[in-house]
């Protein structure tokens, strides 16, 4: 150990004379040679503290009971092993114990605060980058800050290490504060499996203020959204969306739970709809006017011919103002004139009528812009670009089920912003 102090000391004199000698020595020239040694420096005086310690008494009794059967264990045979730390690898002897039951184990490692071979601070990095960069990316750029992980190990640990976490568990409270509302939006974004595309479900809750579009006042102010993503059956999402929103703010208290406003936004599809009547009974549910007039286009499209633009046009906007009232009935009675124009694609129009016929109380939009809810879903359609696709869908990529809900679970922690909670959590279950 002061073998290791007084080496480096030397080193730091000899360096410090070397760069004092050069005449007007440049930034660059300083900047290298510390931080190399530097590097060195606080790899070898790691690995010095940590192996006296590791080998004292104190640390390695001649005995210590074993966990598995509470029995004697002993101390069997004392090797190196190395460690992945913010200060480089280090190697480390420490003692490895045997029971009479047959348990082998290494107390010192396993008061540590390791995560198989790596630190919680390394394992941090790592995941920090495997979440934002592919993971041929993330390895070379870990490689960059020292950290030496193949692309395929990182796979790996980006697997094991979300293996049974939620989002939820770690997001904080967020009261709501005087004439805010909730809202909670759904929507399906596809990422490509090896079996084809798979949905990837994503869901926010995020807290607004009425919009007060009457007096144009610009008064958009959305809370800090929370995401969750996963690749998951509707009925365990809706799970995880609850628990999100539980855990955010939403119905924590039966005294308030009827006066909480909360306003469930998403398209025409089934899934976003139950889950709704499941876990937020009472809410305003609003289909986005975006995907709404969306379904104007594709009915028009197919009654009037994708080339007719003009005709097109002409139809959609004279459909847009009966929508926007609210008048489902106009809308269908429009929708059915192209039908008698068209009867070989009855079918087609009629599964449409069926669309604005099902969801005509989600659809009153100039009611609800009157009362200042949003009526687009514009947070979660970003989230399906920003969470998602992002780090999903780049040229080529193929995801398992458990390989994109790791890396969607990571993320979501990142755009929560309690990726510090999660390795906060992590510190308190290792101390
Ligand atoms: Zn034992």
């Amino acid at each position: 150990m002061s073998n290791i102090v007084a080496e480096i000391k030397e080193e730091m004199e000899v360096i410090f004379q070397e760069l004092s000698d050069i005449e007007a020595v440049g930034v660059s020239t300083v900047e290298a040679r510390v931080s190399a040694a530097a590097g060195s420096w606080a790899q070898r005086l790691s690995e010095a503290v940590l192996s006296e310690a590791a080998s004292s008494e104190a640390a390695s009794p001649l005995s210590v009971p074993c966990p598995s059967c509470q029995g004697h264990s002993h101390r069997y045979r004392f090797r190196a092993r190395n460690f992945t730390t913010a200060c480089g690898v280090v190697r480390v002897s420490r003692w490895a114990y045997k029971c009479r039951c047959g348990h082998i184990h290494v107390p010192w490692e396993a008061r540590q605060d390791l995560r198989g071979q790596y630190t919680r601070r390394v394992s941090a990095t790592m995941m920090r980058l495997a979440a934002q960069l592919n993971y041929r990316a993330a390895a070379s750029e870990l490689k960059h800050h020292g950290i030496q992980v193949s692309h395929t190990t990182l796979h790996q640990k980006v697997l094991a290490w979300s293996e049974g976490e939620e989002v939820s568990t770690y997001a904080d409270e967020e009261p709501l504060d005087t004439g805010s509302r909730w809202y909670v939006s759904c929507d399906g974004c596809h990422t490509n499996s090896p079996a084809g595309w798979k949905e990837v479900k994503v869901g926010s809750v995020s807290k607004d203020y009425p919009y007060t579009h009457a007096t144009s006042v610009l008064k958009v102010r959305p809370g800090s959204p929370r995401y969750v993503a996963s690749v998951t059956p509707a009925a365990d999402f809706g799970k995880h969306l609850s628990d999100l929103a539980t855990q955010t703010g939403i119905y924590q208290d039966e005294k308030t739970m009827d006066t909480e406003e909360v306003v469930v936004i998403g398209d025409g599809a089934a899934w976003i709809w139950n889950l709704a009547d499941e876990h937020f009974p009472g809410a305003t549910e609003i289909v986005d006017y975006m995907h709404a007039k969306r379904h104007l286009y594709d009915v028009a499209k197919q009654a009037l011919g994708e080339d007719a633009r003009d005709t097109v046009e002409t139809w959609v906007n004279a459909t847009e103002t009966p929508l926007y009232n609210g008048e489902t009935a106009q809308v269908i009675a429009r929708i059915r004139d192209l039908e008698t124009q068209n009867p070989t694609i009855g079918d087609v129009l009629e599964r449409e009528v069926g669309y604005f016929q099902k969801h005509s109380d989600r659809m009153q939009y100039e009611t609800f812009n009157e009362k200042g809810y949003q009526i687009g879903s514009g947070v979660i359609e970003s989230a399906c670009k920003h969470v998602v696709a992002e780090r999903c869908k780049q040229a080529g990529m193929r995801w398992s089920k458990p390989g994109i809900n790791a890396i969607l679970f990571w993320r979501c922690l990142l755009k929560n912003d309690t990726w510090d909670t999660y390795w906060d959590t992590q510190e308190k279950q290792a101390a």
